[in-house]
């Protein structure tokens, strides 16, 4: 019989990729038995008006930088070629057609991202295609005692992840104020971030 194959998607901004990330990926891996981590850059964040959002090239380059040398890494241009905001059911539903039933989807974020999935677009439909994976940061309440716990989605699982204290909030003020990233997120990443003149402008909005 054929075997099912796990598919792990790793959504983020990833602007910049950090270490938190990485280790998440491997964690999820491992956790969820993944025949893979697939890292989906956003192409255009629907949430994100509030700051500037460095080009979705640069997010898709540095993040095929830090996940070159892990085999069960890959990264999809999928929503970084797709025209138009990007929304989450539109990826999903383009991998289930891809994939067909012959696979088990897995959609990995941060905790507080997926606190407000039954806001996001065709919420219902997009449930059904897979499985939440949240990640949390040490300390995180995941408010699954409290009443807020009705709100959430059904198949969400949790994951605490120690190394997302890193966030890439931080790294960016931190390249602004000049202060250091290198153990933060891979030497190649920090090199392109300054290379490429990231996040460097004085006064500009994180
Ligand atoms: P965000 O709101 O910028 O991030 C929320 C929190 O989650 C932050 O603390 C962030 O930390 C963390 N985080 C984000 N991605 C993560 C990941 N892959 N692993 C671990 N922690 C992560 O979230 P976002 O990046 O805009 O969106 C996350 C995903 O949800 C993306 O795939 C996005 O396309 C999707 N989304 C879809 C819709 C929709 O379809 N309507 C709406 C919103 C978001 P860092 O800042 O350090 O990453």
């Amino acid at each position: 019989m054929r075997k099912t194959l796990r598919l792990g998607v790793m959504g983020g901004t990833f602007d910049p990729i950090h270490f938190g990330h990485l280790v998440a990926a491997d964690e999820a891996l491992v956790q969820f038995n993944l025949d893979r981590v697939v890292f989906m850059p956003t192409g255009q964040p629907v949430r994100k008006t509030h700051r500037h959002v460095s080009s979705a090239e640069d997010r898709y380059l540095m993040t095929v930088i830090a996940t070159a040398s892990n085999p069960d890494f890959e990264v999809s241009r999928m929503e970084i070629d797709r025209p138009g905001d990007t929304y989450t059911v539109d990826t999903m539903t383009a991998l289930r057609a891809q994939y067909g039933a012959g696979a088990e989807l897995f959609f990995i974020t941060g905790a507080d991202a997926v606190r407000e999935i039954l806001t996001w677009k065709d919420a219902d439909r997009f449930i059904g295609l897979c499985t939440f994976i949240a990640a949390t940061r040490p300390g995180y309440d995941t408010g699954l005692s409290a009443a807020s716990a009705v709100a959430l989605p059904p198949a969400v699982e949790y994951m605490e992840v120690p190394a997302l204290a890193i966030s890439s909030s931080d790294i960016r003020e931190r390249v602004r104020t000049r202060r250091p990233v290198r153990y933060l997120l891979p030497e190649a990443v920090a090199s392109y971030i300054d290379k490429n003149g990231l996040y460097g402008e004085p006064g500009a909005d994180i």
